[in-house]
């Protein structure tokens, strides 16, 4: 079974992916513009962010907030083990599709993690523990990543989960 824990970012197991994979557009939170798959110009060789300690002082307030819900390590560690996008530039892509795949994934867990905390009838907490370990399944290595398509259905019965937990609080009869 998951738990909150296991959806927390651990960097120090990560290969810095969240600063290169995805775009990022000039703001007042990312001082610049890059496309997907371009390594930050701040990211060092060792995968180690040279403003960290400044980033709002540089104007990247939005990398502090940034959340993978531990996409990155699961992708480095346990989907592409031994392996590593500087080594290998071919495989970029597919660990870059992959992270992208799993964050997904792994930010619709948090809500049904968070969502069973509030579920009443003990049928609803089946449902979400049924849909819990349906996603999860998806995000192990080896198994089939979802395509877009599946992800917005798990998105919308996540979604739909969530609205009859949340109407079951209002009235508990309903559970
Ligand atoms: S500024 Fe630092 S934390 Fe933000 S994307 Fe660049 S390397 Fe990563």
């Amino acid at each position: 079974m998951v738990s909150k824990s296991d959806f927390e970012s651990d960097c120090a197991r990560c290969q810095a992916l969240c600063c290169i994979a995805p775009t990022f557009e000039k703001s007042e939170t990312f001082a610049y513009s890059k496309p997907a798959g371009e390594v930050c110009k701040h990211l060092m060789t060792d995968n180690r962010c040279a403003i960290h300690e400044e980033l709002a002082e540089h104007g990247f307030s939005g990398c502090g907030a940034y959340e993978c819900f531990g996409a990155g390590q699961k992708v480095v560690q346990a989907h592409f083990p031994n392996q590593s996008w500087r080594n290998d530039p071919a495989l970029a892509r597919e660990v870059f599709d992959t992270y992208f795949t799993i964050k997904a994934l792994h930010e619709l867990l948090v809500y049904l993690v968070e969502g069973i905390e509030y579920c009443d009838g003990a049928e609803l907490q089946t449902d979400f523990n049924s849909l819990i370990d349906e996603i999860e399944a998806r995000t192990q290595p080896g198994a089939r990543l979802p395509d877009a398509d599946e992800i917005e259905a798990y998105r919308q019965a996540v979604s739909k989960l969530l609205s009859v937990a949340r109407e079951q609080r209002i009235d508990p009869e309903l559970a």
